[in-house]
């Protein structure tokens, strides 16, 4: 579920804008997106919109060619945002408020789950996120790599697309068909490609 939220809502509606969305939708995935520990809704789609301007290349801030896997792998929590990236988010209330009040959020949430049973903290909040951020790390390491995988489209770059990372990360693993129309919501493209994260967005997008 919280994949879900970082795919619909950091991926592809806030760092790509692929799709419009009712309000109460646009603010429930920055929430659980947020709830997921990766970075806030600022940060996340300006770490991805410069991956996408230069994709494979020496500045891109996650590209196993270049910064090599380890630092693929973790680097990524050292990311200082550049905000040129993400001038509209930056004019936008609802993920300002995310985005400032990233860490209350997430405390208030952890005291919320502690009150219950301290050990849902872990349950409910550390576990998922860190599943998540693994799987995160897995797609920026992988899906970059050559022989991993295939590829639909021979983009400019070393994207792969992945069905195993596919299914398990809210279609997110269908890597190299985003690279190649990274404005379309849907990264299935051919029979066999399962992107849940395009199937609810069918459901809500207006
Ligand atoms: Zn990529
Ligand atoms: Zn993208």
């Amino acid at each position: 579920m919280i994949s879900v939220g970082i795919s619909a809502g950091f991926h592809r509606l806030l760092a790509h804008k692929t799709y419009k969305a009712p309000r109460w939708f646009k603010n429930l995935s920055i929430l659980i997106g947020t709830l997921g520990l990766q970075s806030t809704p600022l940060t996340w789609p300006a770490m991805h919109r410069q991956h996408h301007s230069f994709t494979d290349m020496s500045n891109d801030p996650h590209s196993p060619t270049h910064k090599g896997i380890f630092d693929t792998y973790f680097g990524v929590i050292f990311y200082q945002p550049r905000l040129k990236f993400v001038k509209d988010l930056l004019r936008d209330k609802d993920v300002l408020f995310f985005h400032k009040q990233y860490f209350k959020i997430n405390l208030i949430y952890d005291l919320i789950l502690f009150a219950i049973n301290p050990i849902y903290v872990v349950y409910f909040h550390l576990f998922p996120a860190a599943i998540l951020w693994h799987a995160e790390a897995a797609i920026n390491v992988f899906t970059h790599m050559e022989r991993f995988g295939y590829r639909n489209f021979d983009t400019t770059d070393h994207s792969r697309n992945s069905h195993i990372l596919g299914w398990l990360i809210a279609g997110e693993g269908y890597h190299n068909n985003h690279h190649w129309r990274p404005q379309d919501y849907n990264f299935s493209k051919v029979k066999g490609e399962l992107d849940i994260t395009a199937k609810l967005i069918n459901l809500v997008k207006i």
